[in-house]
């Protein structure tokens, strides 16, 4: 076979494997072996093995397997057209993807290719080879921009870390170490091995190690772009209130908080970065925000966020205040804006204190 015919039949097979992430048809699986050239014995297994892990790669690394992955995404998904959904994450991925190649120039090579998902569920994932969604559910779930962009953050996260592809390995090589292969003398057998292990790795957010650092990283992101980077404490304030409201069935898969009881364990480990990148100037507990270890204010809640949600906000602001040294000028009020020097604080709504009273205390702590 040459090469370029041996390359096509990989990006196909590889297409229907990547099929089954997204729960498809049963009818497919024989189509996988074939496509791929599975053999029916067990001396096969490793070769199977090594191919699967050549289709990976092709994936993972390849402008023609981004391609066909996004356009099988696309398909099985169904897209949202809707322009105002796309309109902002094209600004959310320009903004992002500026912010992650500040501190990972590696994304120049490798740029994201995304769409909005035709799904009402709160829910975003990234796959290999950059290849990225976001649910139409999340535009309309959250209030800020910044909170989609610290989701969007999340997974580009996963993206540059490559966790979609660490996991998909890890999958196959467990199950086959594990002596299922072994068993499974049928290419059948063979080919539900790969749809179960490409299920799984739709579930990549299970791994709670990969969730606090994609988490982490992403801050890291916004940090290099306009939105607050107290947002990915905010939306995980949300998911831990959203788990104890009646509004927890709209949430799915990945930031489900009744498949993640460690939302709050998330939130505290975003805050945790806030505070260190504060110089350790900046805290939040219980909704209460801190400046130098003393009460700074208590927001109230918004028409679309809680108390404690916002409080992440203040604190996104202040800690980037006191690293950047804003922190040497004055806290003043402008357009009833409490600022530190050149950057915004805190907007008071009807509830909170006094603009003033705000500036004036943050000046006896600061
Ligand atoms: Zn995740």
């Amino acid at each position: 076979m040459n090469l370029k015919k041996k390359f096509l039949s990989a990006v196909t097979a590889a297409t229907l494997v990547v099929s089954f992430i997204f729960g498809t048809p049963v009818a497919q699986a024989s189509l996988i072996g074939t496509a791929i050239g599975i053999g029916t014995t067990l001396a096969e297994g490793a070769a199977m093995r090594k191919q699967v892990k050549e289709i990976i790669k092709k994936f993972n690394e390849t402008p023609e397997g981004q391609e066909a992955l996004y356009q099988n995404f696309r398909e099985k998904q169904g897209v949202d057209t809707t322009p105002e959904y796309n309109e902002r994450l094209d600004i959310i991925m320009a903004n992002l993807t500026r912010g992650v190649a500040a501190v990972d120039p590696s994304i120049k090579d490798k740029p994201y290719k995304y769409f909005v998902a035709d799904n009402d569920a709160l829910n975003a994932a990234c796959a290999m080879g950059h290849v990225m969604m976001v649910n139409r559910g999340t535009f309309k779930a959250l209030p800020s921009e910044d909170e989609i962009a610290a989701i969007v953050g999340h997974e580009m996260g996963h993206g540059q870390l490559n966790h979609g592809v660490k996991s998909l390995e890890k999958q196959v090589n467990q199950r086959i170490t594990s002596g299922l292969v072994g068993a499974a003398i049928g290419g059948g057998a063979i080919t539900s091995l790969i749809a179960d292990v490409a299920l799984n790795n739709m579930d990549a957010h299970k791994d709670k190690k990969f969730e606090t650092q994609a988490d982490l990283i992403s801050i890291d992101y916004l940090v290099n772009t306009p939105y607050n980077i107290g947002a990915t404490a905010a939306v995980m304030q949300r998911f831990v209130e959203l788990s104890i409201g009646k509004e927890r069935s709209r949430l799915t898969a990945i930031f489900k908080p009744s498949d993640h009881p460690d939302s709050a364990k998330r939130r505290d480990a975003a805050a945790k970065k806030l505070f260190e990148y504060s110089g350790k100037h900046v805290e939040v507990k219980n909704g209460v925000v801190s400046v130098n270890k003393k009460t700074f204010m208590k927001p109230v809640a918004s028409s679309t966020m809680s108390g404690a949600e916002r409080s992440y906000f203040v604190m996104g602001n202040l800690a980037r205040a006191f690293h950047d040294g804003q922190n040497k000028n004055e806290a003043t009020v402008v357009n009833g804006t409490v600022m530190l020097g050149n950057q915004e604080i805190v907007t008071p709504l009807e509830g909170d204190e006094d603009a003033q009273v705000i500036a004036d205390r943050l000046n006896s702590l600061k």
